[in-house]
């Protein structure tokens, strides 16, 4: 573009490149999904095509976006990590935050159909986000333990509620029945009331969901002896297991290495 006398309205940008050597995350919540979530009937507490299509939507992040490495979702959001030394758009804040958004909507509603064959969609879903750097990777595994924590936390007290609810009590009665209710309490009501062992639930629902590169060996074709020729190949893996315990991290340390 020619210079123009109206340039100078360039000037009036301020410079939001996130610092260097730190790792960005950015999570995406689904906004006024109480209400989505109502309008389009999901299953209470936990509906399980809701969940998948959003894990599909991160598995489509990763394969966009190359510079994320880790993924981690729970209910309507999704936390996205980008590698440490990553200069996608000068790490620009705005430009990530605005792209992850606006491409994991994009596919959201591209893929309704995939996961909800005899659901309209009734209105157009829309996600906030925001931007957060870490300056260690210690620090980004306490994070991701602690969203992992929290979809423990609301897991269980939604699995109570929605049980009391189901078996006839009000909404309002259920949530009085779980006021100031410890964990073993809850884990007590639903096996004593509703013979259910929380710890059989779907993993996924109490554990949420990663997704990440894993490397996986692939036979190519095989050789003249009828050998298997095999390469390494990343493929984008969705599963649900433990992230707070060490375990994880030093049996994939190439993750947030
Ligand atoms: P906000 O706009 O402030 O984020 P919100 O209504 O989206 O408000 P959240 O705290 O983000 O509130 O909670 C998400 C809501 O969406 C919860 O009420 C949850 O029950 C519902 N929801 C999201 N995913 C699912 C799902 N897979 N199955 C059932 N309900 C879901
Ligand atoms: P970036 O990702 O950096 O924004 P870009 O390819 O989107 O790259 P822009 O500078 O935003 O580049 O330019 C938009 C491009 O899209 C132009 O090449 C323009 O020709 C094309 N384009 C956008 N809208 C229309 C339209 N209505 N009709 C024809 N071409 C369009
Ligand atoms: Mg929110
Ligand atoms: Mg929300
Ligand atoms: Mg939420
Ligand atoms: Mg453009």
């Amino acid at each position: 573009m020619a210079n123009s006398k109206y340039e100078y309205v360039k000037k009036f940008e301020t410079d939001d490149r996130l610092p260097p050597s730190s790792w960005i995350v950015v999570r995406i919540d689904g906004c006024h999904f109480h209400q989505f979530s109502a309008e389009h009937a999901f299953e209470k507490p936990n509906d399980e095509n809701a969940l998948n299509l959003m894990n599909s939507c991160a598995v489509s992040m990763l394969e966009q976006f190359p510079d994320i490495v880790f993924a981690y979702g729970v209910s309507d959001e999704y936390s996205f990590i980008w590698k440490e030394t990553t200069q996608f758009y000068q790490r620009r804040a705005s430009k990530l935050l605005s792209l992850s958004v606006s491409y994991f909507t994009s596919v959201y509603v591209m893929k309704w159909k995939e996961f909800f064959p005899h659901k309209e969609l009734k209105g157009p879903p829309y996600f906030d986000g925001r931007v957060v750097c870490y300056p260690r990777a210690k620090i980004v595994q306490d994070y991701l333990a602690w969203r992992q924590v929290d979809c423990h936390i609301n897991n269980q007290y939604n699995t109570c509620f929605w049980m009391l609810v189901k078996s006839g009590k009000t909404q309002r009665e259920a949530q009085e029945l779980l006021k100031g209710t410890q964990a073993k309490d809850k884990n007590e009501l639903l096996f004593q009331q509703f013979n259910v062992n929380y710890d059989k639930l779907p993993q996924m629902f109490r554990k949420g969901s990663c997704v990440y590169r894993k490397k996986v060996e692939e036979v190519v074709k095989l050789d003249d002896t009828g050998n298997p020729v095999t390469r390494t190949r990343s493929k984008v893996a969705v599963e649900h297991v433990d992230i707070i315990g060490p375990k994880f991290w030093s049996d994939l340390p190439y993750i947030l290495e």
